[in-house]
């Protein structure tokens, strides 16, 4: 059994993109902030965090777009190829034209799924990840293969040849795979102390919002299956994601990642709807299955008035630690082991049937804690 807190999966992203509008306050190579970039040696487009990251980066996949970012933000606007384009174009060039052609990518995939090896680091194993090729419509396609045509251009400018079909091949597989597998890079933003908080006046948690930083591919962590009650949360230490337990899982039970779309925040229909649209598939998870009503509806746990009192005042001594940051961080893992032994202690009375408001409450302040340690940490080295 693994109990709520564990860390059960850590991944540095495959590929990854940083978003426009932090390019000067985030690194470009390994999207941690950076109070005094470094910048490239020949474009004033990007900064990084350390001269390793400059380094990595021009070796990698910087060389051949240096030069062309603000381009290719333009385009990710304009064109409407969005972030999966840029992302898609940076898993390209990362993989070297050597396996950009579809048939040893197909070899290489081959590999990942028949052998023991999954490797996040293997551009085959990216590209074994579904695309749902056969359920798009034919405009949809259509509009992708545009896409994957226009960006192959940008990286041709200028040098004469014939268009590179082997790269808007492969960008079109990816541009169809990434919108159900890529993950959002996010951090938390808290607000400054001054703006919302007094003695008496606590922070609203839902103050402490997730900001999008950038996108990421990730193959291990787009293995979990969703549910609309997951038993674990990722978070994003810059371009490593972190998975964390929220609820209880025995032995032999799978994983499950949540897509977007939680339970106690977007009813059934709306859940199969958006899922459907997506992701091409039907829920039947346990809150699908029976029904179970947003978090408004939920039953309050009338039976524990023990449990409700004391998690009330605990709550608002998290608020209170989260509000008078920068004090606070160094007390979260105690945060951590304190509501999730609420958890705990709740999982465990078989008088209680789930679900209940105390507990969704616990999991969102887990989150919150699991998030903020990895907004406020160093840089993780996998
Ligand atoms: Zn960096
Ligand atoms: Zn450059
Ligand atoms: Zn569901």
């Amino acid at each position: 059994m693994v109990c709520a807190g564990a860390t059960i999966i850590v991944e540095k992203a495959h590929a990854s993109i940083l978003l426009e509008e932090f390019k000067e306050s985030h690194c470009h190579h390994c999207l941690h902030w950076t109070l005094g970039p470094v910048p490239c040696h020949q474009c004033s487009q990007v900064g990084f965090c350390t001269t390793l990251c400059r380094d990595e980066s021009w070796a990698s996949y910087h060389q051949y777009e240096c030069g062309l970012l603000d381009l290719l933000y333009r385009c990710t606007r304009d064109v409407n190829t969005g972030q999966h384009g840029l992302l898609a174009l940076r898993t390209i060039l990362k993989a070297g034209k050597q396996k950009m052609s579809i048939e040893q990518a197909k070899s290489s995939a081959c590999r990942s799924s028949v052998g023991m090896l999954f490797d996040s680091a293997d551009y085959g194993t990216v590209y074994s990840l579904v695309g749902n090729t056969a359920q798009r419509s034919e405009a949809d396609l259509f509009r992708r293969t545009i896409m994957a045509v226009y960006l192959t251009s940008f990286i041709q400018q200028g040098d004469g040849q014939e268009p590179d079909v082997g790269m808007a091949t492969a960008l079109l597989h990816l541009l169809q795979s990434y919108p159900c597998n890529a993950h959002e890079i996010s951090h938390l933003a808290v607000p400054l102390p001054s703006e919302p908080c007094s003695q008496n006046q606590l922070l609203q948690l839902q103050q402490v919002r997730p900001c999008e930083v950038g996108a990421a591919i990730m193959p291990v962590v787009s293995l979990m299956n969703h549910s609309c009650n997951p038993n674990v949360v990722h978070v994003s230490y810059g371009d490593v994601m972190v998975v964390r337990v929220i609820r209880r899982i025995l032995q032999g039970e799978e994983i499950f990642d949540n897509y977007g779309y939680h339970y106690a925040t977007h009813d059934r229909k709306e859940r199969q709807l958006k899922l459907g649209q997506q992701y091409f598939f039907r829920c039947y998870c346990q809150p699908c299955v029976k029904d179970w009503p947003l978090y408004g509806d939920t039953p309050k746990l009338d039976k524990r008035s023990d449990i409700s009192d004391a998690l009330v005042k605990d709550i608002n001594d998290f608020k209170r630690l989260v509000c008078y940051f920068p004090e606070g961080p160094a007390k979260l893992e105690e945060s951590v082991r304190l509501f999730t032994g609420y958890l705990d202690t709740i999982e465990s009375d078989r008088s209680i049937s789930l679900p209940v408001q105390e507990y969704i409450k616990v999991q969102e302040v887990l989150k919150h804690c699991f998030a903020l340690l990895a907004t406020l940490s160093p840089h993780l080295l996998v």
